[in-house]
């Protein structure tokens, strides 16, 4: 990992714990859960409690393992030749032509997806029930920050176009402010035949949006009146210096449907992974494992909890 003056690991830090938000993490894994099939959905629906809770872990350990840092982003300008095509889909080829040192400052999510994706099959086929659940959560929460257009930038904060705080203020403001509201049912699951092909799709998909999400703020930041565009507002239980929730409404509605839409992605690509991981280890009969904890009951206190986290927030 490339070596940060304290000020620079400080930020990044800050930055890592707000990727997606850890309300837009938990939301995601509870409907991809939803999104299963009956053959693995009772496991992953005995697990729900524990699959939701752990989708941040990844973002915790950004604190303690240097490695972390870079699975979660991709700064795609910086690998670019001349088009997206130019860079190399597999971890082998694009070692040999960046070299490791500059992969880990650049990011490496989309080999981070497929590496866990592997992991989940092998968890799967050694019916490891806490491997599986480690590996499957991690695994939703690299698919689901490939899924956020500034985690595929090298502008990831708007650092480089005079608008810092876009990152916290696209994935943990709005969708804290308007989560609650979008239609996360998105229908079946889906086998993904070339899982590293379609990490890149994802990548690609996100880092296209790019530009609409800063040029959006960025006109509605000129034609706003600069004293409502921020104001002090309650968050976590502390009020902050951020911003207004009128500009938030205003930029939301500018994005014009798009958060909702790459969290349905998120919801959909996630369940699809964790589907085909289990198909690929040859449909392992996981209902064997629940047998065994027959007398432990799923913690039913912290399954309510985390209900109730999504009720509040609809009323
Ligand atoms: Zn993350």
């Amino acid at each position: 990992m490339k070596k940060l003056p304290l000020f620079c690991v400080c930020m990044c830090t800050a930055f890592f714990l707000q990727s997606w938000g850890f309300y837009a993490h938990k939301l995601i894994h509870e409907y991809a859960i939803y999104t299963l099939p009956t053959d693995i959905a009772l496991f992953f629906k005995f697990h729900r409690a524990e699959l939701i809770e752990r989708a941040v872990d990844a973002d915790k350990r950004v604190y303690v393992h240097d490695d972390e840092g870079p699975r979660h982003f991709i700064d795609i300008e910086d690998l670019i030749d001349k088009d997206l095509e130019s860079i190399p889909m597999r971890w082998v080829d694009a070692k040999e032509k960046y070299g490791e040192e500059k992969l880990k400052e650049t990011g490496v999510v989309p080999w981070q997806i497929y590496r866990s994706y592997i992991q989940l099959i092998e968890a799967f086929k050694s019916k490891d029930e806490s491997k599986i659940i480690r590996t499957a959560a991690d695994l939703g929460h690299y698919i689901s920050d490939a899924h956020v257009p500034l985690h595929t930038t090298k502008n990831y904060n708007g650092q480089l176009s005079g608008q810092i705080g876009i990152h916290a203020f696209w994935e943990s403001r709005l969708t804290e402010m308007y989560g609650n509201e979008y239609n996360l049912l998105v229908g079946k699951v889906e086998w993904i035949e070339k899982p590293l092909q379609r990490a890149w799709d994802i990548v690609k998909s996100s880092h296209i949006l790019v530009d609409s999400v800063l040029n959006i703020e960025k006109s509605l930041s000129e034609s706003y009146p600069k004293k409502e565009q921020k104001s002090y507002i309650k968050r976590n239980n502390q009020v902050i210096f951020n911003y207004s929730d009128i500009y938030a409404k205003a930029y939301h509605e500018a994005l014009n449907g798009m958060v909702e839409q790459r969290m349905r992605n998120s919801v959909h690509q996630v369940a699809s992974y964790w589907y085909s991981a289990w198909i690929e280890a040859g449909q392992p009969d996981l209902s064997s494992l629940l047998k065994k904890r027959k007398k432990s009951k799923p913690d039913s206190k912290k399954e309510t909890q985390s209900l109730d986290m999504h009720k509040e927030r609809k009323h």
